[in-house]
């Protein structure tokens, strides 16, 4: 591994930040650069401290240590990521014998310079006992693999002599900070720390010692990594023809998905993210995959992540889809029968004080396909693939070299349900749609974008689907967060199967769809050409149906129900003169609803229509309410509020109305109306 201290960049930090001490500049600097690599630290994971000397609130010159604070990424961390507590105190608890983990924290949060900093790291303590000015920590894929095997003390020995010391395997806090410090002064020329099955610490008197102190560690471990290598791993037997991702994805997330006790129709559902490479097929397609992949996590800080185990199902034969459900449900109850035994043998010995967590899996491996990470959110997701597929590596480099061996369950249990780790995933209450996936069709239109933008504002991960690739894309763009620009014509099937097999690549499945897409046409129906008349309906009533099969089918093979949502219009059930062609298809569309909720409401799939009426869109643009404002002898603002109400109707309105019908868990076949009040219209 090289260092990647640049002066120059170095001293660019340092002028940015003119503001503050050039030591916490330098240290924001080198946090970086060992945050963003991933062979050392991960979404959040590690710590770096720095000593300075400061002043309080009232101008009292003291010691504080500025350490890496929760929620935090090092690898895009700022200066208020380091918050400073006072050094003093903090060395003060070493005479103690023992510190609860309540206390502990109260300890650090009373003595932090600013009340509204974050909490400081868990491991503030460690970085404070030790007499260095900077201190870094790491979770080295590299360091794990050689800690991460019978013997891998003995190992570490090897390749570091006494240029380390050794701390036995404790769990995070006081105990751990403490015996961190006894280990270095019995050798206080020891450059760093490895913490057995943990991770590596390494410190110095100015940033870049400390830093490259840390690179030079782990090119030693990676040199002992290359040396005597057994190959691995002896390939198992696949079918002659794998599924792809795409195939497998809905029936993985459904059979992940957990019923809601409280709420019928109601499901937690996982957003999942799809990782493949050579490394990790080589892993999920070993013949011994049952033995070393449930061994156990690589540093019990990715346990909160990725639970203990990943779950491992069958290889999927392509074309043999059902045989592979079957596989992946029986797999997913022995997941779940395993988690709950861990579960209640490791909390009578802590003496039935933990809740269970929800026991569903965050990683997949599939033989033959690859792995998926699963959360609440495509972000949570990609922690956990991006997790396993670090410890993928740790795991292969420590069977090639030796035998790869984890923590006893008992000590992971401890991690796993330690409330210092569990306060890392936030507390916030979770919003209506989190898990769920979203498919607006025409999303780059006034309404299918309010629509889209108002399903991501309610927690789901949204896809925006229109005719014109760019306008998706930067509709998509602008939303941010994962939201999916794609490009589909909903009057061509294969266009729209494309779209949703991207959907599925990305998100694992769908959940809701609203077919939103449409255009109008106009004639007098006695005279219209017949062509026109075709064209509408290949978007204004096909295009949905292409939509509302290509998701039904996806629906179906996650069996958690769904809920297809359209946009017909009030010429639906009040035509207006000379268009038919509009309203014609719009009025079979209204009937397609009614199929659907009748065809599929045994399988949990809802159906449901929003009638909307003028509203400021593409079809609807300010010339053309010009156009009609005068025809009509109005002002346009009459014009746009002329119903019962005598309020204009917005996009916005009629996407809290999709909103509503998509939470709505006991409605289907029904049709909302969203006009302001038109009696002819309203139905009967
Ligand atoms: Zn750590």
């Amino acid at each position: 591994m090289q260092s990647e201290w640049v002066d120059r960049d170095a001293e660019a930090v340092v002028d940015r930040y003119a503001g503050i001490a050039r030591d916490l500049a330098l240290r924001v600097y080198t946090t970086r650069l060992l945050g963003q690599n991933p062979k050392l630290v991960l979404h959040g994971g590690g710590n770096t401290s720095v000593k300075l000397r400061s002043v309080d609130l009232n101008g009292d010159e003291i010691d504080v240590l500025c350490v890496k604070g929760s929620g935090w990424d090092m690898g895009t961390i700022e200066p208020v990521g380091l918050p400073a507590v006072r050094l003093d105190p903090l060395r003060k608890l070493r005479a103690r014998e023992a510190l609860s983990d309540e206390a502990m924290v109260r300890v650090q949060r009373a003595n932090l310079i600013d009340p509204s900093a974050p909490n400081p790291s868990v491991e503030t303590l460690l970085h404070a006992f030790l007499p260095h000015k900077f201190v870094d920590h790491t979770h080295s894929t590299a360091v794990l693999s050689l800690t991460d095997q019978p013997g891998g003390e003995g190992l570490c020995e090897e390749v570091y002599g006494d240029c380390m010391g050794y701390v036995p395997y404790i769990m995070p806090g006081f105990a751990l900070a403490k015996a961190a410090a006894e280990t270095f002064e019995r050798d206080p020329a020891v450059e760093g720390l490895i913490l057995h099955k943990h991770g590596i610490f390494t410190f110095g008197a100015d940033a870049r010692e400390a830093y490259e102190r840390m690179i030079a560690a782990v090119t030693l471990a990676e040199e002992r990594l290359k040396r005597g290598r057994k190959v691995m791993f002896a390939s198992t037997q696949l079918p002659q023809q794998i599924a792809n991702s795409a195939d497998i994805a809905p029936i993985i997330r459904g059979a992940c998905a957990l019923k809601d006790e409280k709420i019928e129709g109601a499901w937690k559902r996982s957003i999942l993210d799809f990782s493949m490479n050579g490394a990790i097929l080589n892993f999920v397609n070993g013949a011994e995959i049952a033995r070393y992949s449930q061994a156990g996590v690589v540093t019990p800080d990715h346990t909160i992540r990725t639970k203990n185990w990943p779950l491992i199902v069958p290889a999927p034969e392509a074309g043999k889809l059902d045989a592979f459900k079957e596989g992946v449900r029986n797999a997913v109850t022995d997941f779940i029968s395993k988690y709950q035994t861990y579960f209640e043998s490791n909390n009578a010995r802590v003496g039935g004080t933990k809740k269970p967590l929800d026991p569903m899996p965050r990683v997949v491996l599939v033989p033959g396909v690859g792995l998926f990470g699963l959360g609440r959110s495509k972000k949570e997701a990609r922690v956990a693939a991006d997790l396993a597929e670090a410890a993928i590596e740790t795991i292969t480099d420590a069977e090639a070299t030796g035998s790869y061996q984890a923590l006893d369950d008992a000590s992971l249990f401890d991690m796993e349900y330690w409330s210092l780790e569990q306060a890392k995933l936030g507390s916030a209450a979770e919003k209506p749609l989190a898990g769920q996936i979203v498919a607006v069709t025409g999303a780059a239109g006034a309404i299918g974008f309010a629509t889209a933008a108002a399903f991501a504002t309610a927690g789901a991960e949204v896809a925006l689907l229109d005719v014109k690739e760019s306008a998706a894309l930067e509709k998509a763009k602008t939303m941010g967060g994962a939201a999916l620009g794609l490009q589909c014509d909903v009057t061509d099937v294969a266009s729209v199967n494309t779209a949703f097999k991207k959907v599925v690549e990305t998100f694992g499945g769908v959940d809701i769809v609203v077919s939103n897409a449409g255009a109008a046409w106009q004639g007098r129906i006695g005279e219209v050409d017949e062509a026109v008349l075709r064209e509408s309906f290949e978007l204004n009533f096909y295009g949905h149906q292409r939509v509302a099969q290509a998701a039904v089918k996806i629906m179906l093979e996650q069996a958690t129900g769904g809920c297809l949502l359209f946009n017909v219009s009030k010429q639906a059930v009040n035509p207006g003169p000379n268009f038919g062609p509009y309203g014609l298809p719009k009025a079979a569309t209204l009937l397609l609803v009614r199929q659907y909720a009748l065809d599929y409401g045994a399988e949990g799939i809802r159906a449901n229509a929003v009638n909307a009426d003028r509203i400021r869109s593409g079809l609807l643009n300010d010339d053309f309410i010009a156009e009609r404002a005068r025809a009509r002898g109005v002002s346009e603002k009459d014009y746009m509020s002329g119903n019962l109400l005598g309020r204009e109707v917005t996009a916005e309105d009629v996407a809290q109305a999709f909103l509503s019908q998509a939470l709505a868990l006991k409605t289907t076949a029904d049709v909302t109306t969203v006009d302001g009040g038109n009696i002819a219209a309203a139905l009967r």
